[in-house]
Order: C-alpha cells, then structure tokens, then sequence
C-alpha cells in the first residue's frame, strides 16, 4: 500500500482521483477549500485510509508519514475562479509547485503535476501535439493561469534535472463530469444549469470556437496510467479528441434535458481560444490510454447529477 498525497483532492478532479486511490492505498488529500468542497470527499472521510490536511500549498508542508507519490492539482481551473484572485492563482502555481516538489525531494516521492491544454494558448497549430510550444499572451487575463502553468511544468523539468527529481507531467484539456462546481462558470456546468432551469443558453461569441470534451472517469484514468509507468515523464496530453463547437454542445444539452431554452449570444470574452482538440498519439503510445465514453453518454451521468443537486 502506497501513501499519496493528492493536493486539491476536495475539487472536482481531485476528488474523483481520491476516489479511484483509496481503492489501493493511503490518501492524504491537501486543499484550502477556496473551489473545493466538503461534500467531495464527505464519503471518504470515514475511511481510516483518508486523511483530510486543511492548507494552502502556497505555505510550505511539511508530512512526517513517508510519501510515495504527490499528484499536485491544487489551483482553481475555471476561468472565472482563478481570475479571482489572479496573484493568489500565479502563486499557487508557482510557490505552490515548488513547495510541493520540495515535499517530493524530502521524500524522494514521484510527482505528477496537472498542467493544461492552456499553455498551447490560443494555438496556431491544431489538433496540438505535445512539441508545440503554445501561443500564449504573458500580460493577459488568461496569464495568471496558463503562464502559472507553464512555469509549474518548468519547475518540474529543473528538480528533475537538477535534483533527479522523478515527475510525470500531464497537459488536462477540458474535462467534465459529476461534482463541477455549478457556478464556476464553465461551459458544461454553464449550459446545464440554464437548461435545467429552461433559462436561456449563454453562447459567448457566435459559438463557432470548439472545444474536445473529456468525461472525469477516463481522465483520471489517464492520470492513474501516466503516474505509475516508466516509460515516459511527459508532458502527455490527456483528452478526448472528439471536437465539437459550442454551439453543437448547446444543442446536445438541450436535447438530453429535454428544455425548452434558446441559445442566446454574448458578448466573447477576451483571449478565448478559437479551438483546442488533443493529439493523443503519446497517452495511447506510453499508457495504452484512449478516452472510452461519448460526450453524450458523459452528459447524461453530468445532467444526472446536476438534476440531484439541491
Ligand atoms: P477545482 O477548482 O474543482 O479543484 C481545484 C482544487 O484545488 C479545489 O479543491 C481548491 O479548493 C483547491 N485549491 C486551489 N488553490 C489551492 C491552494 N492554494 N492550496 C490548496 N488547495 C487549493 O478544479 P479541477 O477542475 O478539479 O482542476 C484540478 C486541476 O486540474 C487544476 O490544477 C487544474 O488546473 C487542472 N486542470 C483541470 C481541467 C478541467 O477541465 N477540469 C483542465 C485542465 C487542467
Ligand atoms: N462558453 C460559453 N458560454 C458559457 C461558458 C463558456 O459560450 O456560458 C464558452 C467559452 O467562451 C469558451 C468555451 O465555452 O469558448 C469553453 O469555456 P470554459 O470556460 O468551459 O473553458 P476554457 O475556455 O478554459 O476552455
């Protein structure tokens, strides 16, 4: 039995990767509860494998239980949550990734960092391959996220040159599923909720800019895959490869939910992708991972869930 530390295991990743862990091991879930929430990991908290740590990765932690491996998610992912706070975000991506590499070295422990499709930015090359090096604004209101990522994917790259740190990199496109927080104003959590509710369906821009839609249970898959192999640290992008525009996903939720809203247009927000769709030829060569469910079958599980939430 392995013990792992996954920091923002009470987010929504988190806590699906806490979930699919504790099957095997010792899980000590790190998080500050700033997206996170209780409700998560409330299952969880009657195993004596589970441990709950209240804390801010920005500070140092220090653990006196040896720690075989760190899966490093902390940091708020929805555009409208990690502008926030844009200092607090760049912190936790910067401070937070060298605090918990720090950790690793302590223990010698491998850590897996949780980058982004956003470090490829608005990208001048499609579908994006692991070699392209992105097309990213460093002063723009997307930088406290996606330059934060990229400097935690650098960081990664200098322990393990210069401490022989052993890390595994993973580039996450947009993923879904139960427990998306429902107002941390991403696309899916979004367009369910108006639908749910019959309210209109908020299209920013004229919808035509795509997105590639991963369920969580193939995604931390993926994770689970990519941290315990030895064939390659990464970066591996992790995402599901089938592309569709905004306005097609409207469409298909309001069909599945059977609602009566209407797509409405608003105004686009500043340095919106145009499109982003993973190439999957690394996960697939060095962790014989693909994505196994369809949007549509995701979408149900998600509008599922939604529907529960009281
Ligand atoms: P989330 O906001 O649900 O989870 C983030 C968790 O980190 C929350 O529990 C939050 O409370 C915690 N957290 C934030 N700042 C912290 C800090 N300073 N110290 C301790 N805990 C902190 O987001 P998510 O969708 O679960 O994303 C998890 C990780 O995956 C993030 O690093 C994100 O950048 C990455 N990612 C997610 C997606 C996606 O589509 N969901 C895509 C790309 C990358
Ligand atoms: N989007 C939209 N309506 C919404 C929320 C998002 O049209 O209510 C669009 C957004 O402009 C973007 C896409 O959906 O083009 C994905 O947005 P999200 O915030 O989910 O993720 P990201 O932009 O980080 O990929």
């Amino acid at each position: 039995m392995k013990t792992i530390v996954v920091t923002g295991g009470a987010g929504f990743l988190g806590s699906h990767l806490c979930d699919v862990l504790i099957k095997e091991n010792k899980v000590i879930c790190v998080d500050n509860f700033f997206t996170g929430n209780e409700k998560n990991i409330e299952h969880l908290k009657k195993n004596p494998n589970f441990t709950m740590m209240n804390h801010d990765i920005i500070d140092p932690l220090a653990i006196e239980e040896n720690i075989d491996q760190i899966y490093n998610l902390a940091c708020p992912a929805s555009p409208v949550h990690y502008q926030f706070n844009a200092i607090r975000t760049i912190k936790a991506n910067v401070l937070g990734t060298i605090n918990m590499l720090g950790l690793a070295k302590k223990h010698n422990a491998r850590m897996l960092q949780a980058s982004t499709s956003e470090v490829y930015g608005d990208p001048k090359e499609h579908p994006q391959k692991e070699s392209y090096w992105g097309n990213v604004n460093p002063i723009g209101i997307r930088a406290c996220y996606d330059e934060g990522k990229r400097c935690a994917e650098t960081l990664c790259f200098d322990y393990h040159r210069q401490h022989k740190l052993d890390i595994r990199v993973v580039r996450i496109f947009n993923t879904y599923g139960p427990r998306m927080a429902r107002n941390d104003g991403r696309v899916v959590s979004n367009f369910i909720s108006q639908a749910l509710a019959d309210k209109d369906i908020t299209i920013y821009g004229d919808g035509k800019q795509t997105r590639s839609f991963c369920y969580v249970a193939d995604l931390i898959n993926g994770m689970v895959a990519m941290m315990n192999q030895v064939k390659a640290i990464g970066p591996v992008n992790l995402g599901n490869p089938d592309e569709f525009t905004i306005l097609e996903l409207a469409e298909k939720i309001i069909h599945l939910t059977g609602s009566k809203s209407k797509p409405i247009n608003k105004e686009l927000h500043a340095a919106d992708p145009i499109q982003r769709k993973p190439d999957i030829s690394l996960a697939k060569k060095h962790l014989n991972w693909e994505p196994k469910i369809e949007l549509e079958e995701g979408l149900k599980h998600t509008i599922e869930y939604f529907k529960n939430l009281t």
